[in-house]
């Protein structure tokens, strides 16, 4: 990941070793800083601190450095945006017709990359997700109560596809585009059950994750950059592990109760919900990395976590009418 930002970062680098009088190339006058470093062909682990920006020129690059970092500081707090439902904020430069253009874009890929294993629209599991997801989509369209960015969410063309493969797996596109395998469906039996998967991928889509995740990729490799160029040492994988991950993991969390409101809304039973990630867990044993190098919550964890958020979730269930007489006349 840090390879294609050298040259970009060598430059900046230089911009900022001239601000601060050191030679251009590096050099005895620059020393390293980092946990390692390669120095007159011998490399020493854990060098001692230098003068590095302590020296005279230090506060230049300091300064430089300082006022990069508020401008982006200031960048971040404006582009702020709130999630509704969980209310938390998160940073969203992607706007929404770009985000639209680009889910647009990325599924005429995975069309013509499944060409042939799309399911027609009068299949009936092509049917069965179109019917859950059309109903989960209307209430996803209704979201003023929830609080939060909803803007997002008006004139959305939802589309619901199920490609035939055995793959355990379902994903969403920014701008409505949910797909579906086989393989996963095969899990399934009830509406319920479809809901609580489908529900998952319609909620990445209110809380704006694909753009979160497009927005997010900037800043970190924009900090990359900025921390490259002054410490000259790779951070790649220490943003990985101690940012991206742990970020990645807090989305599918957020999907997770997110979507699990959501069926309760659009009148699918929740109380199946943390069952059916157990179910996942099971049939996906063995298959998985350590949660903290995942990007995804462990599905034990998971359906915990949900198992704690579904008496919210039931009253949100009878409160919309799902259950007894009012069903009845609901229909
Ligand atoms: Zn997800």
């Amino acid at each position: 990941m840090a390879a294609p930002l050298r040259p970009a970062a060598s430059a900046l680098g230089r911009l900022l070793r001239a601000r601060a009088g050191a030679p251009a190339g590096g050099g005895s006058r620059w020393p390293r800083r980092g946990f390692a470093a390669w120095s007159d062909g011998q490399y020493q682990h854990f060098r001692g601190r230098g003068p590095g920006l302590r020296t005279a020129r230090g506060p230049a690059v300091a300064l430089v450095g300082g006022g990069v970092a508020a401008a982006s500081g200031l960048y971040y707090v404006t582009h702020l945006e709130t999630v509704p439902f969980s209310k938390r904020r998160h940073f969203i430069v992607t706007s929404v017709r770009q985000e639209r253009q680009m889910g647009d874009h990325t599924y005429r890929q995975v069309l013509q990359q499944h060409r042939g294993r799309v399911l027609p629209a009068g299949h009936p599991a092509a049917r069965a997700v179109a019917r859950v997801g059309q109903r989960l989509a209307r209430e996803a369209g209704d979201l003023a109560a929830w609080g939060g960015q909803v803007e997002h969410m008006r004139g959305l063309r939802w589309t619901f596809t199920v490609i035939d493969s055995p793959e355990l797996n379902a994903f969403v596109l920014p701008g409505g585009h949910v797909c579906v395998f086989t393989g996963l469906l095969k899990l399934f039996r009830t509406d319920d059950e479809l809901a609580t998967i489908v529900a998952h991928e319609v909620a990445h889509v209110v809380a704006r994750h694909g753009a979160e995740k497009v927005s997010t990729g900037q800043a970190v490799a924009f900090a990359k950059l900025l921390l490259y160029s002054l410490f000259d040492f790779s951070f790649g994988p220490v943003f990985s592990l101690a940012l991206e991950l742990p970020n990645s993991r807090t989305m599918e969390l957020e999907a997770d109760a997110l979507g699990l409101q959501l069926m309760a809304k659009a009148c699918f039973n929740p109380r199946v919900a943390p069952g059916v990630f157990e179910r996942l867990g099971e049939a996906n044993r063995g298959a998985r990395p350590p949660e903290y190098l995942s990007t995804h919550p462990s599905d034990q964890g998971r359906s915990a976590a949900l198992r704690r958020q579904l008496p919210e979730a039931l009253w949100v269930y009878e409160a919309a009418g799902c259950e007894g007489l009012a069903a009845f006349f609901r229909r």
